[in-house]
């Protein structure tokens, strides 16, 4: 068995987004309920959250912008940016403990402590830009922590995969000229679905060419699509670039029982791209793999949906 660390934290139920949001604190209680009601808690390694250090935030997002988002939120604004990102008084220090939780769990897992992770933070990251927030995200977690691995770490390639039903725009911008991050996306496109980007002939610029992939999947599909997509696309793609860590943008609203998107991915879905990636990390990475939560609204799914992808990371069947 693995031994798997899992970031949870009650103070990530502090950022409050008003009455009419689905991205609300009942998601981690949903999480957690489904890993302890399965009793999987004792076999997991509890990492609670530390806010992370301002330098690791500032290897990805631009100063002014982290001072605009602490200033606005400490001086009581409700939205930053766009009218979705809802916020309180307290949104900027959990936004940073959620980065802090990720940094922590990829600083265990490079001192051999845990051989990898699930990070059940809020607010979610893959949709934050250098300079903005975007879709229910503040500070982009996924990318600030492969940026993290390399610059303390001295990981040379990393490969992000991001199974959330929408586009990753900010994480692709963050890497799209660097070809040291392969960063890999499914997502639902062509249609009403946020952001809009994402789509198969956007490859990276630059040297980074050939390094970001995106793989829409049209509206009305499900596990099929996503079974094809790991068998033709995902897999060749991560055994060429050969990554030293995985990190995994872990968004559930694919599923067929989430109101967010038009895709139909059942739970067994989900599990079968666990599983995959889970393979590859081991093929590839030593086993290490650090998967970050990021959408998925459906509170009656994810309790099954995390138990299943805490029990892939222990090596437990499922
Ligand atoms: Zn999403």
């Amino acid at each position: 068995m693995q031994k798997t660390g899992f970031v949870y934290d009650k103070r990530y139920q502090l950022h409050d987004t008003g009455d009419y949001h689905p991205e609300v604190a009942e998601r981690l209680e949903a999480v957690y309920k489904g890993i302890e009601e399965a009793g999987l808690l004792p076999y997991l390694t509890l990492i609670p959250a530390v806010p992370a250090k301002p330098k690791w935030i500032e290897a990805v997002h631009e100063v002014a912008y982290i001072r605009r988002f602490e200033e606005l939120c400490l001086c009581g604004r409700r939205t930053f940016d766009f009218p979705d990102n809802q916020m309180c008084c307290e949104t900027y220090e959990v936004a940073s403990l959620a980065v802090g939780g990720v940094l922590k769990a990829a600083e265990m897992m490079m001192k051999g402590e845990i051989d990898n992770a699930f990070c059940a933070v809020r607010p979610p990251g893959h949709h934050a830009e250098v300079n903005q927030a975007m879709g229910f995200c503040y500070f982009n977690n996924i990318a600030i922590c492969a940026r993290y691995l390399q610059q303390e770490w001295g990981i040379g390639r990393i490969g992000i995969f991001d199974f959330d039903v929408h586009h990753g725009n900010g994480t692709q911008h963050i890497f799209e000229e660097d070809a040291t991050v392969l960063y890999y996306s499914v997502h639902e496109h062509p249609s009403f679905a946020f952001p809009g980007t994402g789509r198969a002939f956007e490859k990276g610029t630059g040297t980074g060419t050939g390094y970001t992939r995106n793989y829409p999947i049209l509206p009305g599909q499900g596990d099929d699509a996503y079974d094809k997509m790991l068998k033709e696309d995902f897999v060749p793609a991560f055994d060429e670039f050969a990554p030293e860590v995985i990190l995994v943008s872990a968004g559930f609203d694919a599923h067929e029982d989430d109101d967010m998107s038009g895709i139909s991915l059942s739970t067994a879905g989900f599990s079968r791209i666990m599983k995959t990636v889970v393979e590859l990390a081991e093929r590839h990475a030593g086993g290490r793999l650090i998967s970050v939560l990021e959408g998925g609204y459906s509170i009656r799914r994810l309790p099954e949906l995390a138990r299943d992808h805490i029990a892939i990371l222990l090596g437990k069947d499922v």
